[in-house]
């Protein structure tokens, strides 16, 4: 509250750092004594919350992006150093603070979160029959109803057929239509790239909606601010219409709909109903994508439509499709090692899905695991020491890392004087792990650099995959370990 009355942040800004007080609180709620005495917190407590950002969820159910799990890590963080600063802190203890090597957040690959996002066409077509529904019950400033309903439709067909970014589409200039050699022009601006009057051709049906819609537009008293775009803001402090306004319009609209059929269907042969987290402005841009990819648009076509530098951002916005999965699968599964690093292919690309399954550092063939989808280990993930892990190239990034936090965890472990047992249990794994990934670099670098690189691709296409995959579900975690006094309540 303090920081809030001496800062006077906007709305935004204020609603943001507060869902990071939340998770936060919820975090320290499940700590012993529920974080309510400052001057206890500790070290552990710090890691709790951290933890709580890496797998937060917004409002709405939605999985945060790595970029956004930090960034409200951050919001909370500086909000406590600004209390300390400002003397209302004074209760919380020194050791409430965060640690640079335990504390961070790892970023992710933005391409690895891409997957997944794509609204199906099913989807946008029920979409479409309730663009009436759009902007109900929710004013716009002194707007009328009627005319909020044109805009939110008009910025919806935008988002829809142009798979411009909402911030992209919110700042479109007035006049951002241009006819030339017999066909429409969307001029728009790329704010990401900082590329300006980008133009893009778009369909007659696209520019009918604009058209419509200026032609209201041009009937209604709006803030003089707004006079240079074609979506008006509420007031003369912004220019044009904010993404904040856009998104919320658009997931209370897809919350407005009565009924919305997924694809997939029910045991009693029942369309399934679908996730209407997945609607949200952004989620267009991949629809867009996908789109075209589907209708065989080459990768260079599409990256030019996209308007990204790299082919790489364009490839990670469109679902693999199971021909190239097959493809990397077949590829890679003859790569497989066992858990000393030697080759122990699998039989075909088959057995590589049905009989193996993705685990966080590698593949696991042990059948009850596999049945339980990979959450079901019963030796809590010491793969390195397993005689079913089976991992192959696409998971050497995973690998690394493993042991990067496992060397961490080794020093953290002398650190805190652990037994002898511990110790050489760290430095097994860790030396084992290394030895996988000696052999398996080994094995690439004496392939010729064409089956290299359809190594290093096909391993890119499994990762996109497994990346898609975890977004949805958790992503498989080595289990606690449960004393048996624990589990008895004794
Ligand atoms: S340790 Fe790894 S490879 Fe072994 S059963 Fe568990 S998940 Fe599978």
């Amino acid at each position: 509250m303090h920081w809030a009355r001496t800062t006077n942040p906007i709305s935004k800004e204020l609603r943001e750092h507060h869902w990071a007080c939340v998770i936060a609180s919820r975090a320290l709620e499940l700590r012993s004594g529920g974080g309510e005495d400052l001057g206890r917190l500790q070290f552990s407590d710090v890691s709790a919350v951290v933890d709580a950002f890496r797998t937060a969820r917004g409002r709405r159910g939605e999985v945060h992006s790595s970029a956004t799990q930090i960034k409200r890590a951050a919001q909370f963080f500086n909000l406590l150093d600004f209390g300390r600063r400002e003397g209302v802190l004074d209760g919380l203890s020194p050791r409430f603070v965060r640690h640079p090597d335990h504390h961070t957040i790892k970023k992710v690959d933005e391409n690895d979160e891409e997957i997944g996002k794509v609204i199906p066409e099913a989807v946008v077509r029920q979409l479409d029959q309730h663009v009436h529904l759009l902007g109900k019950d929710f004013p716009y400033g002194e707007l009328p109803p009627e005319a909020v309903n044109a805009l939110l439709r008009t910025a919806y067909v935008v988002l829809r057929d142009t798979g411009r970014r909402p911030a992209e589409v919110a700042g479109l200039d007035l006049d951002c239509l241009e006819f030339d050699n017999g066909e429409y022009q969307l001029i728009w601006h790329n704010m990401k790239g900082r590329r300006r009057r980008r133009r893009l051709p778009v369909h007659q049906q696209t520019v009918d909606a604009i058209k419509d819609w200026q032609e209201i537009r041009a009937g209604l008293d709006l803030p003089d601010n707004s006079a240079e775009h074609l979506f008006p803001a509420i007031t003369n402090r912004y220019q044009h219409l904010d993404t904040g306004y856009l998104s919320r319009f658009i997931r209370s609209w897809a919350d407005s709909i009565p009924v919305l059929d997924s694809e997939e269907l029910g045991r009693d042969g029942t369309p399934l109903p679908f996730d209407r987290t997945k609607i949200f402005p952004y989620a267009f841009r991949h629809t867009f994508c996908q789109r075209y990819a589907d209708a065989g648009v080459p990768l260079h076509v599409l990256q030019a439509l996209m308007d990204h530098r790299s082919a790489n951002t364009t490839a990670a916005y469109y679902q693999v499709s199971k021909k190239m999965k097959r493809e990397a699968v077949d590829t890679l599964r003859v790569l497989a090692v066992d858990r000393q690093g030697n080759s122990a292919p699998m039989g075909s690309a088959t057995a590589y899905e049905v009989r193996s399954v993705a685990v966080p550092w590698g593949n696991c063939v042990e059948p009850s695991n596999v049945k339980a989808g990979g959450n079901a280990c019963p030796i809590r993930f010491q793969c390195s020491g397993c005689g079913s892990y089976r991992p192959d190239p696409s998971h050497l990034p995973a690998i690394e890392d493993q042991v990067r936090s496992l060397k961490a965890n080794l020093e953290l472990a002398r650190a805190m004087g652990a037994a002898d047992f511990t110790i050489k249990g760290m430095e097994g794994e860790i030396a084992d792990y290394l030895n996988v990934i000696k052999k398996m670099k080994a094995k690439m670098e004496s392939m010729p650099d064409e089956e290299r690189h359809e190594v290093e691709e096909a391993s890119k296409i499994l990762r996109r995959l497994r990346a898609g995959s975890a977004a949805s579900s958790p992503v498989a975690l080595p289990m606690p370990v449960v004393r048996a006094a624990e589990e008895t309540g004794a």
